[in-house]
């Protein structure tokens, strides 16, 4: 058992609660919060750490929406616009497989580890992340992708997702955890979709999709043409939206569903969102680089969509640290009370992710896995309102991280 203390504690409860001089009593789940003096003194044989006025102590970051397979991209993929991007992908991603080493992706999960994200969702196309995927301390919920939209192979694209499935349900443990991805409605075909959100509600697994990324993608969609029907066309002369983007929303009634990117998705289809109980993952970065334009944050908070912030891949991001991504999105919605948008943010990486995951994390409240980081502040500010805001400002790396109560050094 042990007490970490120090100058702030981030709850990360519905109320966002700041607690001064705060402290948390822990073994692998958390015991109690509070006031750090007075649990030091209540629990006088745990193992006592104080870390300092400049520390802030919060729940691991989560962050749900990563391609681990793409992490030797630096400059191999085209920037600026989705479809130069998505045809570099195409040509290229034999070639970024190739360099994609287990090693590679070890020393990515070790960097995220770092920054003191400590649950991650890893979309896997090909399997080559399954293997470090198990091995991490951190927690990895791990998608296995569903992608081809060929009608005449859609037997031999289920056959691959299931052998892909089964090799990672086979490797479930307390910190691994195999769910579903469904590409997207342009590239992934309904029926093989079906087949595989057959199986994630089968096996009560969560399931990701990309949705409504680019313009090119709602064009598409909505009338079949645009540079992504060019583009189709280059395959098959007659090919056509295999779904519209309503019929793809309704696929995914009763299965617990974080959908990424919506920057091009309407009103109505927040609603449906909403409804089906089904989650959104803003990844602005990566809506940066591709040139899809800016998710409007108020759409989907008006519509109650919980809102959580992924990185995506080094596909189309720089780095898969969530302090980097909350500094972009702080940067990106500039008509938001900028306080208020820190802590949204923090409740995006934490509570929210967790609750869209299924995962007991997420809030430094009794009961809880004491998933745990503590920063350091080089200067904390005055007003303890503060906090969240200089956190994210201030943070690259976690002084501490604990997983299940362990240290992770
Ligand atoms: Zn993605």
């Amino acid at each position: 058992m042990r007490v970490i203390s120090g100058g702030y504690l981030l709850v990360c409860d519905k109320e966002f609660n700041i607690i001064k001089n705060g402290g948390v009593c822990f073994d692998e789940k958390i015991i109690e919060t509070g006031n750090g003096e007075e649990l030091v003194a209540k629990y006088k044989n745990a193992d006592i750490l104080n870390l300092g006025k400049n520390s802030v102590i919060m729940p691991g970051l989560i962050n749900p929406h990563v391609h681990l397979e793409f992490s030797a991209n630096t400059a191999t993929l085209k920037y600026g616009d989705f479809m130069l991007w998505l045809k570099s992908v195409i040509s290229l991603r034999e070639e970024l497989q190739n360099r994609c080493t287990q090693s590679l992706i070890e020393g990515v999960l070790d960097e995220i580890l770092k920054s003191g994200t400590t649950s991650i969702g890893a979309v896997s196309s090909f399997g080559l992340d399954l293997k470090p995927c198990v091995k991490t301390p951190l927690n990895a919920v791990y998608f296995v992708e569903a992608i081809g939209s060929n009608p005449a192979a859609i037997d031999a694209l289920f056959e691959d997702f299931q052998s892909r499935y089964h090799e990672a349900a086979a490797a479930k443990n307390s910190s691994f955890t195999p769910a579903v991805s469904i590409h997207s409605p342009y590239s992934t075909h309904p029926v093989l979709a079906r087949h595989a959100l057959k199986i994630a509600k089968d096996e009560n697994a969560v399931v990701s999709a990309h949705f409504m990324e680019s313009l090119h993608e709602r064009k598409w969609l909505d009338s079949g043409e645009g540079a992504m029907g060019e583009f189709m066309k280059n395959f098959n002369s007659h090919a056509k939206p295999m779904t519209t983007a309503y019929e793809f929303l309704e696929l995914f009634n009763g299965v617990k569903t974080l959908f990424t990117h919506a920057v091009h998705a309407k009103d109505e289809e927040f609603e449906i969102i909403a409804k089906q109980k089904n989650a959104l993952i803003h990844c602005p970065r990566s809506n940066a680089l591709l040139g899809t334009g800016a998710l409007d944050m108020k759409k989907a908070l008006n519509a109650n969509v919980p809102l959580l912030l992924g990185t995506d891949g080094l596909s189309s991001n720089i780095s898969l640290n969530l302090w980097d991504e909350m500094r972009a999105a702080l940067f990106t919605h500039q008509s938001y009370e900028l306080n208020s948008l820190a802590v949204l943010l923090l409740n995006s990486c934490t509570n929210e992710a967790a609750r869209a995951l299924n995962l007991n994390k997420g809030r430094l409240k009794k009961g809880f896995d004491a998933d745990i980081i503590a920063l350091k502040l080089k200067e904390p500010p005055q007003d303890t309102s503060d906090i969240p805001l200089h956190a994210i400002l201030q943070t690259t790396t976690a002084q501490k991280v604990y997983i299940k109560g362990k240290e992770i050094k």
